[in-house]
């Protein structure tokens, strides 16, 4: 039996007269990676922010671990893991430093050196964010979402603008999370990421999700309707070679 830890019934968001969110409904499973893909616009954001606590919805439900969105958003907020833009650090501490910070704010006791050597930032721990490339400076960012020990982290593309070594790196990062048991609900618009990562997928578009579930199925579902792609695929792509040349290591640090 699988445990659901977040439930979403007929969540519903307005902006104004504008209706970015119509009536979605979702359960996300304890312990596994959930993705929700779609294009700019969808209303991924704006979905994840709400049952991060951070936006007001229109209406519908939301259940976070057993937590009611309505009537307990500070237990909620106690137990999940959000990312803050890189702007939100206080630009004179570094990495170390922001760490016992973060740590102080929640009460909890880390150690910075084991956290940094989890996202493989123990080099740069007494670095300043500014000082990273945009792959540390996500990684590090994951990195403080797992200071309060949360049952549920969110990444909000993660992933957007690196390169692909960079992109590897975090998906490594991302299974690492999970394999520790947490959960993980992940927005994204590059489909092999969603592919090689998520267990399974929630398809948003123009507010409306339009499938949900395993990405196997899914491209099952696909076939089976008499999809045949036009071209014969390669063994090989053109970001295979770029990986295969340029190499797997942390060069991007
Ligand atoms: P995504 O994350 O999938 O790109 P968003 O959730 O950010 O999408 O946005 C969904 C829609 O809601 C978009 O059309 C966006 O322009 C609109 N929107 C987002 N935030 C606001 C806001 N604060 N005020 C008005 N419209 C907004
Ligand atoms: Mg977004």
């Amino acid at each position: 039996m699988k445990n659901t830890i977040i439930s979403v019934k007929d969540l519903v968001k307005n902006y104004g007269s504008f209706n970015a969110v119509k009536g979605i409904s979702f359960d996300v499973y304890e312990g596994e990676i959930f993705g929700l893909l779609g294009p700019n616009g969808a209303g991924k954001s704006t979905t994840l922010e709400i049952i991060e606590t951070l936006r007001p919805k229109t209406s519908g439900e939301v259940v976070v671990d057993g937590l009611n969105l309505d009537k307990s958003p500070g237990e909620i907020k106690k137990i999940i893991g959000v990312q803050l833009q890189s702007s939100g650090y206080y630009p004179g501490l570094n990495l170390t430093q922001l760490i016992e910070l973060f740590c102080g704010l929640y009460n909890r006791n880390v150690d910075p050196m084991e956290l940094l050597e989890m996202v493989n930032l123990k080099d740069k721990a007494k670095a300043k964010v500014k000082e990273l490339s945009g792959g540390q400076k996500q990684r590090f960012s994951v990195a403080t979402t797992l200071i309060n020990e949360p049952r549920v982290v969110f990444l909000d593309e993660p992933t957007t603008g690196l390169d692909p070594q960079a992109r590897r790196n975090l998906w490594e990062l991302v299974k690492k999370i999970r394999e520790r048991g947490t959960t993980v609900i992940i927005t994204t618009h590059y489909m092999d990421e969603a592919e090689y990562l998520c267990d399974r997928v929630a398809i948003i578009d123009d507010g409306n999700i339009i499938a949900l579930d395993t990405p196997d199925q899914l491209i099952d579902n696909l076939i089976a309707a008499g999809f045949d792609r036009k071209k014969e695929m390669k063994l090989a792509n053109l970001e295979d070679v770029f990986i295969g040349l340029t190499g797997h290591s942390l060069r991007e640090g």
